[in-house]
């Protein structure tokens, strides 16, 4: 047995029907809420009602931000923690996905330190303090696992950069994990948060931080991808698959809380920084097939456990055989769930991919990968991905 260190702050408050919770939730924070969603969606319309109702029963005064925008910029986190200042709240409730959970974190920095919440990322000299406000959430997709990470994601669209703040004073107190919110994911965005969820699991099990911990829960999470996710895609009413989801993206939220993300990341963060356009786990399928062929050599033993989980006709073979299958096998799944893209179809210029190439590389990410790319390999395994 290895040594590691596992560390979880977050209260989960896992389950069908625990929305109800959110009321008496918040008021152990504070009676003033910030309350950040992204703009109306009219099959979330009964969620919000019975929200708002739980908070009110609690009585809770709701201060309302519903500015938030996919990939969200730190012009929507301005306004929000503006808001949250006028109002003076007391804690922040983030309902939504990662965009909502991360906005809801990066506002509860900026409403209570001095500058914006761009100069708190993981890199600067300054970091959040005990001073953060509160931070509830309520996820509503399952995809980010943002509910249980020390993590914000933000873009700053002047500068094209996708970055993010990493402390863990960005911990949630308390997260609602509900799966009947999220039967009203359609299957495109099913699919796409989804398969975030298998890249934080997966990269996880290859992060030179990975214990025994994290890949027994990579492996689960992994497993119920597998399982469950062509079904929820088929059927968004069906709350097993939904609640196996739902906890897929939890346990892999767990694993890049502990351990953390590689190669595919790194670059994933430069093409949602770039072309916001294209939603995250769109930008983890798109290099998923450069990444695997890249990797699996340096990796043997994950990508075997990957090829053998997804062929079960693999179980025999010798693991180099099965990690190299691994590769097709997960093209494979990209294709049943209708996430085998090219940078082409988003509209991608062949003429950017030298400075998307740079970008890759500025989150370390990129070093926790099993074999570490140069430049120019970067650049040859982007190029690879433009067309399928
Ligand atoms: P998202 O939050 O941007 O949501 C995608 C779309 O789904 C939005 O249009 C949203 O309105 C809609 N939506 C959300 N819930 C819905 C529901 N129940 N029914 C119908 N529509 C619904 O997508 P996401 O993938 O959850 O989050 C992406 C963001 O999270 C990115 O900025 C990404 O970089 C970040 N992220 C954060 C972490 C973290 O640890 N903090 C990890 C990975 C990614």
């Amino acid at each position: 047995m290895t040594e590691f260190n596992y560390y979880q702050p977050t209260e989960i408050r896992f389950g069908p029907g625990r929305l109800n919770e959110v009321g008496e939730t918040v008021a152990g924070y504070g009676k003033n809420c910030l309350l950040v969603t992204g703009s109306n969606i009219p099959s979330l319309e009964p969620m919000f009602t019975q929200l708002l109702s739980s908070l009110r029963e609690a009585d809770v005064t709701v201060v309302h931000f519903d500015g938030v925008i996919p990939n969200p910029t730190t012009n929507t986190i301005k306004d929000g923690a503006m808001m949250a200042k006028t109002n003076n709240v007391d804690v922040v409730l983030g309902v939504g996905g990662g965009s909502s959970m991360d906005s809801a974190k990066a506002i509860a920095v900026e409403a209570s330190h001095d500058g914006s919440a761009w100069d708190y990322l993981f890199y600067k000299n300054t970091q959040p303090t005990e001073k953060t406000l509160p931070i509830i959430t309520v996820s509503t997709t399952s995809g980010t696992g943002s509910q249980v990470t020390q993590v914000a994601v933000i873009t700053n669209s002047q500068k094209r950069d996708k970055s993010a703040i990493y402390h863990p004073n960005v911990y949630p107190r308390i997260s609602i994990v509900d799966p009947e919110l999220m039967i009203s994911v359609p299957p495109k965005i099913t699919a796409a948060t989804g398969f975030d969820v298998f890249c934080h699991a997966f990269e996880s099990m290859l992060h030179p931080a990975a214990s025994l911990y994290t890949d027994l829960m990579a492996k689960e999470a992994i497993t119920l991808v597998f399982c469950h996710l062509k079904v929820a895609m088929e059927k968004p009413t069906d709350i097993v698959s939904r609640s196996a989801l739902a906890w897929a993206d939890t346990l892999a939220g767990l694993c890049i809380a502990n351990a953390g993300v590689t190669l595919p990341h790194g670059i994933g963060m430069a093409i949602g920084g770039m072309y916001p356009h294209v939603m995250h786990g769109e930008t983890l399928a798109l290099n998923y097939p450069a990444f695997t062929r890249f990797t699996y050599e340096d990796a043997v033993s994950q990508f075997s456990f990957l090829g053998r989980i997804l062929n079960g006709t693999l179980g025999n073979d010798p693991d180099e055989k099965a990690a190299e299958n691994a590769c097709d096998e997960l093209d494979n799944f990209l294709q049943r769930i209708e996430m085998w893209y090219g940078l082409s179809d988003f509209d991608i210029p062949e003429d950017e991919l030298d400075d998307l190439a740079e970008q890759s590389l500025v989150l370390p990410d990129y070093k926790n990968n099993p074999k570490i790319p140069t430049l120019d390999e970067t650049k040859a395994l982007l190029l690879s991905c433009v067309s399928r």
